[in-house]
């Protein structure tokens, strides 16, 4: 499935399978977000929190402030990966919401 996509211009990436095929989408989703409750106990993502740094507005939070913060949300293809999560705080979580300002960094964040 990767394969495929890779081989696409960078910009057309959101309009691929995904796109094309919303079962797939939804199948990607419940999956991503099985492995995102997995990487939520994990030590690393214990001391990504430990850390307290919102990733996006560079504050500092207590770890039960921050919440995982997909750089590509799942629901636009993105992985549940250690390279595409980052402790974010509730409101800049809650503002970023689906928005793609990370579609440019697509290619060194979201492979693992
Ligand atoms: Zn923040």
């Amino acid at each position: 499935m990767r394969s495929a996509t890779f081989e696409l211009p960078k910009h057309f990436f959101f309009a691929t399978i995904f796109d094309l095929d919303p079962f797939l989408l939804q199948k990607h989703i419940k999956i991503e977000k099985a492995k995102a409750r997995e990487l939520r106990q994990t030590q690393w993502w214990k001391q990504q929190l430990g850390l307290g740094i919102c990733h996006l507005c560079g504050q500092k939070f207590a770890a039960k402030g921050l919440t995982m913060d997909h750089l590509i949300p799942v629901s636009r293809g993105g992985k549940s990966s250690k390279k595409n999560v980052k402790p974010s705080c509730r409101p800049c979580n809650l503002k970023k919401s689906n928005r793609l300002a990370v579609e440019i960094i697509f290619d060194e964040k979201n492979d693992s």
